[in-house]
């Protein structure tokens, strides 16, 4: 059973959060504060938080830095609309992944298990399709349904093999760069574009309207099967 932490100082929204995730199987410890959410951290393993960036008695922002200091447990940010700024600072701090509120239980939920796809995942060899092409990322071939190979480069296979092994959830741009040149310092994001456009044009069905490379603007990118 996975055992998720939901800090929310809403009280109305973190009870119906909690009823919900528990009506799907899951463990749940309500925190309403970031001193109880580090509290609750320290008494027991959690699998995967979620967690409201403005709370009462500190930042969400500095509940992550907190967490990251000694864990690598996966964080799912609630954040206002308005928070875009603070949203992006939470990814940077470690935070996996975030929702924007208002947001729907189906949205909150698909999150959560891809963060738990991670976990399992992480390092297995993967075969996923990207529209009508299927992908294999140990044998690293990329194969049309008329049997024709789809070339593609060795950087294109990096970024592949860190999104499609993360099925929906969000890949922040530095960690993709990360992995394609060793280190995100000094890269232009821009560089990623140039790449997602041609992986794109090779694997979308239609590549002016990708529906499985999609790009979180500002963020990152995200693999939908
Ligand atoms: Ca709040």
């Amino acid at each position: 059973m996975m055992r998720v932490l939901l800090v929310e100082d809403e009280k109305p929204l973190l009870r119906a959060l909690a009823m919900n995730l528990v009506a799907r199987g899951y463990a749940v410890t309500e925190a309403d504060t970031g001193t109880r959410a580090l509290t609750a951290l320290a008494d027991a393993r959690h699998d995967a938080i979620v967690l409201d960036l403005g709370l009462p008695d500190m930042s969400g922002v500095d509940v992550i830095r907190a967490v990251r200091e000694y864990a690598s447990t996966p964080i799912i940010v609630l954040s206002a609309r308005s928070g875009s700024a603070e949203k992006v600072q939470a990814l940077d701090l470690g935070a996996d992944d975030y929702v924007t509120k208002p947001f729907s239980m189906d949205e909150l939920l698909a999150r959560l298990r891809a963060t738990g796809r991670r976990a399992a995942s992480v390092d297995e060899p993967l075969t996923a399709t990207v529209g009508t092409v299927t992908i294999d990322l140990a044998m690293t071939t990329a194969t049309a349904p008329d049997g024709t190979k789809v070339h593609l480069t060795p950087t294109e296979w990096k970024i592949l093999d860190v999104l499609l092994r993360r099925p929906g959830a969000l890949v922040t741009s530095d960690a993709l760069l990360t992995a394609v040149r060793g280190s995100s310092e000094h890269t232009d994001p821009s560089y990623l574009r140039i790449y997602f456009a041609q992986l794109r044009r090779k694997l979308e069905p239609e590549p002016s309207r990708p529906r499985h490379l999609v790009t979180e603007p500002g963020m990152g990118y995200r693999y939908r099967p």
